[in-house]
């Protein structure tokens, strides 16, 4: 199945979310199944990863944004987290501190873009900006208005200095949210995560839905694609995630760097080293 395809925002499309499905499985008759092209995906990620790190020409962006409880920190500890942490970093973007708010809004974010060879998974990002800062009126209309064209403009940039950008929405119904809402109520591992917020974001659940249809609509460019992801079966999320992280990754073929020394004279050193052992 081409992941990439069926979920990729192109340019042209209106979004509708509600017409977006949240609950297929896809080509997969069982969970089994899914987790196998996971793993194999997981692999390539491992092995191209590696050719990134040692090329250091480009470097790759994952942006991950969601409704609460739809998966990412999953996602990331299961998926993505498993790239090896010298060449990959997890960056998340909580409530703005002082000083973050008192500089522009992609300030934080800029600081942690990856550097040529590295990897950044944001699990949230400069969408916030326009997404839960829209919706509680944190700052004028006449502000946010203007930060899809300023987002496209920093994405485009990056982009040009050779930073791969995929973004992506876990989509989940809000059943299904208040499902794994209730799990975390039965599960005293999980109290830690309760939070009254929740619920109030959930009762905007509109608000946030329009709000992410225009930064969908507004914000998935070539350069920096939006893919939304049917997330409310854990393993097809996982699935089809690392099937668009594996081929990117194959698109954007890392190759190791020309070798610079003499492997005849190498050779002859250890030879030496051997006898002199
Ligand atoms: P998460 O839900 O990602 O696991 P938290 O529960 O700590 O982590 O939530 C982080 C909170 O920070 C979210 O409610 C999110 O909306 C908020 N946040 C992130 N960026 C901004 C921003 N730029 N302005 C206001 N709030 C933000």
């Amino acid at each position: 199945m081409d992941f990439d395809k069926e979920y990729r925002v192109e340019p042209s499309d209106e979004v509708s979310l509600s017409k977006r499905d949240t609950k297929t499985k896809g080509p997969f008759v069982d969970k089994a199944e899914a987790v196998a092209v996971t793993e194999q995906n997981v692999k390539t990620i491992q092995e191209l990863q590696y050719r990134l790190f040692v090329e250091e020409k480009q470097s790759l962006l994952i942006v991950l944004q969601a409704p609460d409880a739809a998966g990412k920190d999953g996602l990331i500890r299961k998926v993505l987290g498993r790239m090896n942490p010298q060449g990959c970093r997890t960056y998340p973007f909580k409530v703005p501190s002082t000083i973050e708010r008192a500089h522009d809004f992609l300030w934080r974010i800029h600081q942690c873009t990856p550097a040529r060879g590295k990897v950044a998974i944001f699990n949230r990002s400069h969408y916030e900006d326009v997404l839960v800062v829209r919706v509680e009126q944190l700052v004028p209309k006449s502000v946010w208005r203007n930060r899809y064209e300023i987002i496209n403009d920093f994405e485009r940039n990056l982009a040009a200095n050779g930073t791969r950008i995929l973004k992506f929405y876990l989509h989940i119904s809000p059943e299904e949210q208040l499902e794994r809402f209730h799990k975390r109520l039965e599960n005293p591992s999980k109290h830690w995560k309760l939070n009254p917020g929740d619920y109030e974001a959930r009762e905007k659940w509109d608000d946030y839905r329009r709000a992410y249809e225009d930064a969908f609509n507004k914000c998935s460019t070539e350069d920096a694609p939006w893919y939304i992801i049917p997330s409310d079966h854990k393993w097809y999320r996982d699935v089809a995630v690392s099937s668009i992280v594996a081929r990117a990754m194959i698109d954007m073929d890392p190759a190791f760097p020309p070798i610079q020394v003499d492997l005849v004279e190498i050779r002859r050193l250890y030879e030496r080293a051997k006898e002199k052992q």
